[in-house]
């Protein structure tokens, strides 16, 4: 391409929103122009699901919007357009990926290759005849009075475009390319963007613990976050120790709900590691335990209790002599080991950043779009899809189903506009 161009549709950014929209609009015969600053498409999608993408989730309607952290309501019309059945549907029939659903609904392509989606929808794209422009960053819009009229490349070229999509990303992983360039997009037509905070993310911890239990991951147990007196969180699930704090499902999902203003301050995190006993049970379990083993030293004495990483911090957190003999442990002492067991406590200092992120919680403000749509309400063509407008959701599938909802309605809505003007 040389000088001045017609793009007809600009897409800008080729990941799992952007991929999706072109693929659908090229297939009506529209044309379409992907633009995508790295050398190739779908970079996050290749490390989505640990390599597997898990690119849905069966649940039902009711399921989506309890999963939907941020802005749940504005994405109900797209989500009953094309929710995950149709989804599935479309990537199955039109797109020719097999997939399988796993525990919890998560869908999978049946090879658990994550590249194998980026491949679908390349061919979905493929047969429309999606131009793909690689290394091409988009720098900004070309807009004139209350219209978008196409977009300028870094190097300065432009393009007339009859409509631009804005499929982004956010901010997370931004050596995948998402460095959010679509929220600058945004700001620069008049449209309000909210703050972006990084979401589903780790947790620092501060003091010597995590590091002692790095690398251990604790199944069944529960989680609580305080601020002070007040109770912000409770979860259970499984935790991951890292070398600098807390990470796993049960952290990803509070670092989702917990509002980021909390994370001024220190938090404190309660770990409940026999969450299936109360604590009259536990320490009527401890007494008949250390009468048991009398003799044995208490370092040696809790291995049927707690992975074998943990027992020195328990250890050294209960203040029990390591060697004192079980039968002299006191009952007061007893008493403060069943407190620990029930709430172990540690210091949470903050969250990762967003190289650690899988999500960015904020971006476009969803009263700037037409949520039938995804068209701004004030600049007539420009549409905005997946992760860059503020709506974010939990694991399990449903962050990638915003993308692919957002991404049909505005496909949808840009080819009943442009054909109606063909008429
Ligand atoms: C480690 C990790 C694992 C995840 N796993 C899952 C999962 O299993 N299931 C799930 O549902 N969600 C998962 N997610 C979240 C999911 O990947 C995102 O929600 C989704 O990729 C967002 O899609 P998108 O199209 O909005 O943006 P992206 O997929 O981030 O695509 C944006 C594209 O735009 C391009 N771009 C940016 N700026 C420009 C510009 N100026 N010009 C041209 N191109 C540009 C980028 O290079 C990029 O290719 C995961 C995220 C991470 C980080």
């Amino acid at each position: 391409m040389s000088g001045e161009e017609k793009a007809g549709v600009a897409v800008i950014g080729g990941g799992a929103s952007g991929m999706l929209c072109a693929a659908l609009v090229s297939g009506s015969g529209i044309k379409v122009t992907l633009f995508e600053k790295n050398e190739k498409l779908g970079k996050k999608l290749f490390i989505t699901g640990k390599g597997r993408c898990n690119l849905t989730n069966t649940a039902d309607l009711n399921g989506f919007q309890d999963n939907m952290v941020t802005n749940p309501k504005f994405l109900y019309s797209a989500l009953v357009s094309f929710g995950s059945a149709e989804t599935i549907r479309y990537f199955e029939e039109e797109l020719k990926l097999r997939t399988k659903t796993e525990r919890g609904g998560r869908v999978f392509p049946e090879s658990d290759h994550a590249c194998d989606v980026t491949d679908a929808l390349r061919r979905g794209m493929k047969r429309g005849g999606t131009e793909i422009c690689f290394n091409s960053q988009v720098k900004s819009l070309l807009l004139e009075g209350d219209r978008v009229k196409g977009i300028k490349l870094s190097g300065g070229k432009k393009f007339f475009a009859d409509a631009v999509v804005i499929s982004t990303g956010g901010l997370s992983y931004p050596s995948t390319g998402s460095t959010g360039d679509g929220y600058r997009f945004a700001r620069e037509a008049g449209l309000n963007v909210t703050e972006c905070v990084p979401s589903l993310v780790p947790f620092l911890v501060s003091g010597e613990n995590p590091r002692r239990l790095q690398g251990l991951s604790l199944k069944n147990i529960g989680i609580k976050i305080y601020d002070g007196d007040k109770k912000l969180y409770e979860d259970f699930g499984e935790l991951l120790f890292t070398h600098f704090g807390v990470s796993g499902p049960v952290i990803l999902s509070a670092s989702a709900k917990i509002p980021q203003k909390a994370f001024e301050k220190p938090l404190s995190l309660y770990i409940d590691l026999k969450p299936a006993l109360d604590r009259k049970t536990l320490e009527e379990r401890l007494k008949r335990d250390f009468s048991e083993s009398a003799g044995k030293h208490f370092r040696n004495a809790l291995s049927g209790l707690l992975p074998r990483t943990f027992i020195p911090v328990m250890v050294d957190e209960s203040a029990i002599d390591a060697d004192k003999p079980c039968g002299n442990i006191t009952k007061q002492e007893r008493e403060h080991l069943a407190s620990l067991f029930k709430r172990f406590p540690f210091t949470i200092t903050g969250k990762r950043g967003f190289d650690e992120a899988v999500i960015t919680k904020g971006g476009v403000d969803v009263r700037e779009l037409n949520p039938k749509t995804m068209e701004a309400k004030k600049v007539r063509g420009l549409y905005f899809i997946g992760e860059v407008i503020d709506v974010d959701a939990l694991t399990g599938g449903f962050n990638l189903q915003i993308a692919w909802s957002s991404a049909h309605a505005a496909a949808d809505a840009i080819i009943r506009t442009l054909k109606k003007t063909e008429e």
